[in-house]
Order: C-alpha cells, then sequence, then structure tokens
C-alpha cells in the first residue's frame, strides 16, 4: 500500500491486487520506526498515525531470565530531532486503515489471487498450471508446420517464412479430430520457443512478438513461453515440430513430438482430448 500511495503521488496509474478477501483487525502492535515516519509523511499521513498511536519513552531489550539491559534507545525528543521524526507504536489494524485511507478509492481488488506466473518474474513454471490439461507445443519459429499450426494459414507467416499452406492451425485441429474441443480455461495451449529464426535461442521478446503475430496474446488459456538457452540443443530440436498432451495430475500421457513421433497426433493424441478432459 505504501508504494501504490507514493507511485500515485507521482502520477502513476496503479492497482493492488490482493488475494485476501478483506483486511482482518488481527495482529498487534507495530513499531513504525522514524525512518518508516518520514516516508508517512510523504504519504501525508504522519500526522495521523502519530496521533492515534503510542509514542513509547525508549525502546529497551533485556535478557530473558535477569532483566538486564542488553540495549536501550531512548526515545525522547532529542532523539526525535536528530532522526527527524517520532517513533511510534500502532495496532496492525489501525496501520492499515489509515494507510489505505492514502491511497486513491478502489486502488485494493481484494480477492484477486495472482495464478500461473512465477513471482520471481524470470521463469514460469509448468508445474503452476497443474490442475489443467496441457497441450504443449515445441515450436522452432522457421519450422513452416509450426507457423502453420500456429495459424499462418489465416494471420500470415512470421518473419517471412514460408508456412506449409496445407497444415490447419491447432484450433482447427481440435475442431476436427478432437470433437469439435476448443481451447479453454481447462484445456490450455503452451507453445514453447526453443529455436529463434536464426535457430538461436529465443528471447522474451520472440515469445511476445509470435504471441502477438498469431493473436495468442489475449487469452489466460494460451502461453507463448521462450525456452531460453537451457532448452536449445539437439534433444529439444528432434521434438520440433509436434504436440504433447499433460493431464490434470501433470502426467505426460500422449507425445506426437518430432519427425519420427511416439504417437500420432491425429488417430492418438487429438482424438484422446475429450476422455482425458473428463477426467477429474
Ligand atoms: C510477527 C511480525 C511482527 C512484525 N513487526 C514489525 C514491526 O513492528 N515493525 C515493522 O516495521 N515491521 C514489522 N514486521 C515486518 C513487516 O510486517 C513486513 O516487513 C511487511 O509487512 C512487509 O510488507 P510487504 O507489503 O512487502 O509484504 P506483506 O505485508 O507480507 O504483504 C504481501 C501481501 O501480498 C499478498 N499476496 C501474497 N501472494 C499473493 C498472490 N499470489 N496473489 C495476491 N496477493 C498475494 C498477501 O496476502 C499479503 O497481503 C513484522 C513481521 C512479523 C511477521
Amino acid at each position: 500500500m505504501t508504494v501504490a500511495g507514493l507511485l500515485q503521488r507521482h502520477g502513476f496509474c496503479v492497482k493492488a491486487y490482493e488475494q485476501a478477501s478483506a483486511f482482518s483487525r488481527i495482529g498487534a502492535g507495530i513499531h513504525l520506526s522514524s525512518n518508516v515516519m518520514l516516508v508517512m509523511r510523504r504519504l501525508g499521513i504522519e500526522k495521523t498515525l502519530s496521533d492515534i498511536g503510542l509514542h513509547p519513552d525508549a525502546f529497551v531489550s533485556r535478557q530473558w531470565d535477569t532483566g538486564e539491559v542488553l540495549f536501550e534507545l531512548p526515545l525522547d525528543p532529542a532523539s526525535e530531532a536528530h532522526h527527524g521524526a517520532a517513533y511510534i507504536n500502532v495496532h496492525r489494524g489501525d496501520l492499515h486503515a489509515v494507510l489505505e485511507s492514502a491511497l486513491d478509492p478502489g486502488t485494493i481488488a481484494f480477492g484477486k489471487k495472482l495464478r500461473d506466473i512465477d513471482q520471481t518474474g524470470r521463469t514460469t513454471s509448468l508445474a503452476s498450471l497443474k490442475g489443467r490439461v496441457l497441450l504443449i507445443e515445441m515450436i522452432g519459429m522457421t519450422c513452416p508446420a509450426c507457423q502453420g499450426f500456429s495459424g499462418a494459414k489465416k494471420l500470415g507467416t512470421f518473419g517471412g517464412i514460408d508456412s506449409d499452406g496445407g497444415l490447419p492451425s491447432i484450433d482447427d485441429l481440435l475442431v476436427q479430430y478432437a470433437r469439435g474441443t476448443m481451447l479453454s480455461d481447462d484445456l490450455v495451449l503452451v507453445q514453447i520457443l526453443l529455436f529463434d529464426l536464426k535457430m538461436g535461442p529465443p528471447t522474451a521478446d520472440d515469445a511476445r512478438a509470435w504471441a502477438s503475430h498469431f493473436h495468442r496474446d489475449a487469452a489466460k488459456h494460451q502461453y507463448v513461453l521462450a525456452g531460453g538457452p537451457a532448452l536449445h540443443n539437439q534433444a529439444s530440436y528432434v521434438m520440433v515440430p509436434g504436440f504433447q498432451l499433460v493431464d490434470r495430475r501433470f502426467v505426460l500421457r500422449w507425445d506426437a513430438t518430432g519427425h519420427t513421433p511416439r504417437h500420432n497426433l491425429y488417430i492418438e493424441l487429438l482424438p484422446a482430448i475429450p476422455a482425458i478432459l473428463q477426467e477429474r
């Protein structure tokens, strides 16, 4: 909330998503030391907090059994002048309420849990999609079949590559071979870019450009990921083109990748999808 408020004061449009359904008045006293109070000043809530908070005489740390003073920080007018602000203690519930009052109305969206994205922002773990049926496609960006499966027939090729005009998109193949099944929150398409247009490891920019070209960036049930250097090798090379089907328990059920696939895409993998979607 502090960061949201400071960004709003600098003209940014900010929305904060919180998984909890509401703030509740749990917890106890929270120390707000002088450096924190200086930040609260920038938010315009220093006085409100100071008025409702306790102003302790000192911060004292003692030996648990003898009471011997181990550390003592006097919190007197001299220390306040030295640090430039008071040192106070407020109830956590009050702190939340005052912080929220410093935000534009409606800034916090409660009951919104971030899913499917690794919180480091660096990698995406396929395991985070566990519980849904995954259609995973291995892609070489120069591969005409991969361009075709992605939708080159309707949307044109990406990067000036000739697509195999005979190959329908995966969306059309699902309709034809998986009894009209469509991609959905339950059946997720994950495209993994393994080779870029120069046969090197693709980057996040490549993934964004591919997703945008083939209109796979607008829906929550379609992901285009850059495999990166770790997936750039001979083993991944022989998996292009093709699809794998992973069930809700995160078990690989059908593997129709590469030019000599273990399973056939049209007579095994795709027709199996309706039944696998029924499994709970
Ligand atoms: C017992 C205790 C006492 C403390 N006492 C003090 C003190 O006296 N003074 C002091 O300055 N500091 C104190 N701290 C430390 C202080 O509470 C933390 O440093 C501070 O709360 C961190 O703020 P934050 O916003 O980074 O994280 P948090 O306060 O942990 O907030 C993160 C929020 O993100 C939400 N969230 C997490 N994952 C998701 C998701 N996937 N989708 C949506 N929402 C999500 C969580 O529900 C949570 O509300 C104390 C900490 C503890 C545990």
